[in-house]
């Protein structure tokens, strides 16, 4: 089973490819990815395995979700390996364009989506982001039209804007968010952690143990407002350089004053040496 992989690197080979499945009546999962691959992307690829006869995963560094100071150049890049785990992890199909056939000489359409995206989370500090990962992913969507996609909760306002977008555009696609795969000291995975040095990776789980603290004081009855205060000074004297951390409605990331308010998300983003880090959890 191990050597079915296929690799795919243009449009009408992977139309090709995805239309004989259609034909069987195979039910075809799609992971979109940034390449790196770590155990957090495997988790996606293990949910698609469970729900779809199909797995595609996409390996495209986008270069319209990052602004022009981002780490576009030099984001982690790993093609070889990461097609390794993925034949090692039963997936069928890679789908791997250059930029070129993403984004051919003359193209000129970009989603601006509102709602969560404008949410003033990732936004405020990352004004290209969302832009850019509407386009690319409603690309993605109308290139494999799978039937499932898998998102990770990790990136926990994009999962709300893609699935908004999904929604808005009446892709025939259902949306999947996966819980977060962490470190044993509760760091998120990210691919961009290899950007931490030995010191900074010992402080970087304070972000999680952070948030934990705050929902369980919100749960608590605590003052929402008190306790984001208090989160924000634990994580500025941690060594960090925080963007946000915030309390919001879960569905659709409003900000929040009471635990009545709704399903509360917390999510923090924040800088540690050059590495930004972002995580959230449910309250
Ligand atoms: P990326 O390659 O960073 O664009 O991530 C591709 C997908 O993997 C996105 O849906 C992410 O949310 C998801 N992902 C990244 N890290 C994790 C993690 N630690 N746990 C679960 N999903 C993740």
């Amino acid at each position: 089973m191990a050597s079915r992989l296929k690799i795919v690197r243009t449009i009408p080979s992977l139309r090709r490819t995805l239309e004989l499945c259609r034909k069987k009546g195979e039910r075809v999962a799609l992971v979109p990815t940034m390449g790196a691959l770590h155990r957090g992307h495997m988790a996606l690829v293990r949910e698609a395995r469970r729900r779809a006869n199909r797995v595609v995963v996409s390996v495209f560094v986008n270069p319209t979700q990052f602004a022009p100071h981002e780490d576009f150049t030099s984001y982690p890049r790993s093609l070889a390996t990461d097609i390794k785990v993925l034949r090692e992890a039963e997936v069928d199909l890679v789908w791997a364009p250059s930029v070129e056939a993403m984004y051919p000489d003359g193209f000129a359409t970009r989603l601006t989506p509102e709602g969560a995206a404008k949410a003033g989370l990732e936004d405020q500090f990352r004004p290209y982001f969302f832009g850019g990962v509407a386009t690319v992913v409603a690309k993605l969507f109308t290139q494999v039209l799978p039937d499932i996609a898998l998102f990770g909760q990790k990136d926990y306002q994009q999962l709300r804007v893609v699935t908004q977008m999904a929604k808005d555009l009446d892709l025939p696609v259902k949306v999947i968010g996966v819980p977060t795969v962490r470190e044993s000291d509760g760091l998120a995975l990210s691919s961009r952690n290899v950007y931490l040095s030995a010191a900074e990776r010992t402080v970087a789980p304070m972000l999680h143990r952070v948030l934990k603290g705050c929902a369980t004081r919100i749960k608590n009855g605590e003052k929402v407002d008190r306790v984001l205060n208090v989160g924000r000074i634990e994580i500025d004297l941690a060594g960090f350089a925080l963007d946000y951390l915030e309390a919001s409605h879960a569905l659709t990331l409003a900000p929040i004053v009471s635990l009545k308010d709704g399903p509360i998300r917390m999510l923090v983003a924040a800088k540690l040496g050059k590495t930004r880090l972002i995580d959230n959890i449910a309250v």
